[in-house]
């Protein structure tokens, strides 16, 4: 009889352990169908989701001063890749810095769902500015975002200025408008969170990765290399991550206002 309830007793414990295993399951999230619509939903309406978006990280390590059309067709001649300016206070070459800003610039749009095509990863590459332009026709892309520094005589001048092709053009009009409306966006994205001094965006004609481009295409000056204050700014990793926040936030403006 004893033995019958030893038996019961251990009938009871494994029947016990079966049972709540069952119920005891570690806990495991799976979102439901309506959260995962949401999901979708919201990929859907991120303006920079699918973008294609390409960056040219401006100059390179060596300049080419060979010459090339500045525009299809013209017998007016231009640098290939001029050789940048240089940080008076922090003695970086231009390329060092536009290379720089442009990784982080990738990251930052591919994070938001953009496709983002760098021009280079390096700085040994020859690549001269119609060169770059046609890469940007060949890949379709949605923007072409050029980054530069700016250099001037006067070193007190500092600030941010965008650059973006003529309407009055025969070259550029295709592109012109929606250009400009993206260097507007940028800009003003660039100086709210930068706090820098706004120099405006201006048209150019005489720009040829402007003038090859088939592509929407602008040309940030994030600030003066000629100015230390600027310089150093521009070379501090912290005052980078607000530029390409700038950035970031007007090519999402300028993606939701078609
Ligand atoms: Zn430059």
């Amino acid at each position: 009889m004893r033995r019958y309830f030893v038996w019961l007793a251990f009938a009871m414990i494994a029947l016990f352990a079966v049972v709540s295993g069952a119920y005891l399951k570690p806990f495991e999230y799976v979102p439901d169908k309506l959260e995962e619509k949401v999901i979708q939903q919201k990929k859907l309406l991120e303006p920079l989701q699918g973008k294609k978006i390409l960056i040219d990280s401006g100059h390179q390590g060596r300049g080419n001063l060979q010459k090339e059309p500045i525009a299809p067709g013209s017998a007016v001649m231009k640098t290939k890749v001029s050789h940048g300016t240089t940080g008076v206070a922090t003695g970086v070459p231009e390329y060092v810095f536009t290379l720089d800003l442009g990784l982080k610039l990738r990251k930052s749009l591919a994070d938001m769902g953009a496709e983002v095509f760098m021009i280079r990863e390096d700085h040994n590459v020859d690549i001269s500015n119609r060169e770059r332009a046609i890469i940007g026709n060949e890949l379709g892309v949605d923007l072409v975002i050029k980054l530069h520094a700016d250099g001037a005589e006067d070193e007190k001048i500092r600030g941010i200025s965008i650059l973006y092709p003529s309407m009055d053009n025969e070259h550029t009009e295709k592109i012109a408008s929606e250009s400009r409306k993206a260097a507007a966006y940028i800009l003003e994205g660039m100086v709210r969170n930068t706090k820098a001094i706004n120099r405006g965006s201006k048209e150019r004609n005489d720009i040829t990765g402007f003038n090859w481009s088939e592509v929407p295409v602008i040309l940030i000056e994030a600030g003066y290399m000629s100015n230390p204050q600027d310089d150093l700014l521009l070379n501090d990793p912290i005052y980078q991550e607000l530029l390409v926040k700038g950035i970031v936030e007007g090519t999402r403006e300028y993606f939701l206002h078609p």
